[in-house]
């Protein structure tokens, strides 16, 4: 991964001249090209830990998992929003941890947590380092210093019960490799969020992850049949039946809780057969709102296709979308509809009749193909972005069905309030019986500080989605960008009750400090 930017570095994207073009004098682009600094110019902060601190932690896993180099310092600093990347683009690494642990076992975790409560140092749990809400930034206020427990030694797929079709696997798995392993028994999670390449199985869980498969295969906390974690307090053994009336489901509670109450250790996740067909084509509706009023019959009647997504005017017209492979002039919205799976042509021939009754117009499979060679390079192009002086950022969000359009045009509105004339771009691509995600790309040129830039716009945009009654997260998360917001959306008491299982589970406040819990 690159260290001051996304993936692999052999894959990055040259900006087209068109597009450099539309930078300049659509959004009025005008800096000239930046590079990041060179990694070793990276400014860190004084690592804090002592000599016996560091041997302690050495103690537990063995000195050769104990990093402390410039390096590994800031590679496990923060994630990967856009404000993440224009800091370390600048060489600001002043979030970095004093070190990286490596555990090998949920043992080595537990003993970790204990040295590190007793010795007040914060724990970071560290997957594959893609948050892009604050989620790897801990408060060193008060604490001896940071680490960064990255999990990545516990990768193993350890067993498949193909009968229940639950497989138990670690949580520093990435995706591409978790993949690999139960293809190998014909399986699948069928998990791909955009971060695929690079994110893990526990941070899908901690963040409560949804894929771009997540109307055929659901969330990736849908697919939690159980989990293990180790907390300061103990370990938590959850999830022993499918589905259980024994009171509350505490896996919920670890779901969504983002390494501020335990270190998931392990994950029994169910799986699905490896497809044996998969097909993806387009349509064009004539706007987002008889697009939306089109996905919502097929979530509230079906046959639900596996990947549904629409894309609005400009999404479609700016090409995130292909809009070359639905003609040129006034190109409508964008839906791409793929099916995997058992009785593809049945569920196809279902859905096409829905979507054409609503006022679809088939586009064939070249746009579907398109949009699944490409579905997870758009993040190589916010580097180049970046570097040509346009800040490019996404935001999401979900509400019920009625509120939708509400929302929509909130967001919009308080983007275009707060940037000036940025381009707003918007896809629904998680739908519901009851509602639907909202998922914004926005760029504009960088004015001032563009970190300061974008942090007054999301906080104009954060607020609209409240006041709008909308979430402020459908799968990224809270971490620190949205704590204060997720505050008004639980409510005082519910603010006490996650601060009550803080306090009961990380009586020292290790885990995470400042992250989600307001
Ligand atoms: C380019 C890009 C595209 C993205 N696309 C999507 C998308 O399509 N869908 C989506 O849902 N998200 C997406 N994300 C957000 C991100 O990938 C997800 O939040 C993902 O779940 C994070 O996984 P990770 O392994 O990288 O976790 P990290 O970023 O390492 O950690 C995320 C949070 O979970 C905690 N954590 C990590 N591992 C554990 C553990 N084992 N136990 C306890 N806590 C833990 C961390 O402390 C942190 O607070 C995207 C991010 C980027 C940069």
């Amino acid at each position: 991964m690159l260290w001051s930017g996304w993936g692999d570095p052999a894959l990055a994207r040259e900006l087209p001249e068109q597009v450099r073009e539309l930078l300049r004098e659509v959004l009025g682009v005008r800096s000239p090209d930046a590079p990041p600094v060179p990694l070793d110019s990276v400014r860190l902060p004084p690592a804090t830990l002592s000599a016996g601190q560091l041997e302690a932690l050495a103690g537990v896993t063995g000195a050769e998992h104990v990093l402390t180099s410039h390096e590994a310092r800031v590679r496990h600093t923060r994630g990967k929003s856009t404000p993440d990347l224009l800091l370390m683009r600048v060489g600001d690494g002043s979030d970095a941890p004093d070190a990286v642990v490596l555990p090998g076992s949920h043992e080595e975790v537990v003993a970790l947590l204990a040295l590190c409560a007793a010795e007040r140092i914060a724990v970071v749990p560290f997957g594959g380092g893609t948050s892009v809400v604050g989620g790897l930034v801990a408060s060193r206020s008060g604490f001896a210093g940071v680490v960064a427990l990255d999990l990545r030694r516990l990768d193993r797929l350890v067993s498949v019960d193909a009968e229940s079709m639950v497989a138990e696997l670690q949580p520093g798995l990435r995706a591409p490799e978790a993949e690999r392993l139960l293809g190998a028994h014909g399986l699948t999670l069928g998990h791909f969020p955009q971060s695929y390449e690079y994110a893990t199985l526990g941070g899908f869980a901690a963040a409560r992850s949804s894929g771009q498969a997540s109307a055929g295969y659901g969330r990736f906390d849908d697919m939690v049949a159980g989990l293990t974690v180790a907390t300061p307090a103990g370990t938590l053994e959850l999830g022993r039946a499918p589905r259980s009336a024994a009171g509350p489901d505490l896996r919920q509670l670890m779901l969504g809780s983002e390494g501020v109450f335990g270190v998931i250790t392990s994950l029994r996740l169910r799986v699905r057969r490896l497809p044996a067909e998969k097909v993806y084509e387009g349509w064009r509706f004539a706007s987002f709102r008889e697009g939306s009023a089109a996905l919502r019959a097929l979530a509230q009647e079906g046959p639900l296709p596996t990947v549904l997504r629409l894309s609005d005017e400009t999404e479609t017209m700016i090409g995130l979308a292909r809009p070359d492979a639905i003609g040129g002039g006034d190109t409508g919205c964008l839906v791409i509809a793929g099916y995997e799976g058992a009785s593809v042509a049945e569920r196809r021939a279902g859905a096409a009749a829905v979507l054409s009754r609503l006022g679809g117009a088939p586009l064939g499979e070249a746009p579907g193909e398109a949009w699944e060679h490409g579905r997870f390079s758009a993040p190589y192009l916010r580097d180049s972005l970046l570097a040509a002086g346009a800040t490019v950022e996404t935001l999401e969000t979900a509400a019920f069905w009625s509120g939708l359009p509400r929302l929509y045009d909130a967001v919009r509105l308080a983007l275009l309030g707060s940037l000036g004339s940025p381009l707003v771009m918007c896809h629904i691509s998680h739908v519901y019986e009851t509602g639907a995600s909202l998922y914004f790309t926005v760029v504009t040129a960088q004015h001032g500080d563009p970190v300061e830039q974008w942090a007054r716009a999301k906080e104009a945009v954060t607020t609209a989605i409240v006041e709008a009654g909308g979430t402020v997260s459908h799968h990224h998360g809270v971490g620190r960008e949205h704590r204060r917001a997720y505050a008004t959306e639980l409510g005082p008491v519910g603010v006490e009750i996650l601060r009550a299982v803080k306090s009961r589970l990380d009586p020292a406040g290790i885990l995470n400090p400042g992250v989600l819990v307001p």
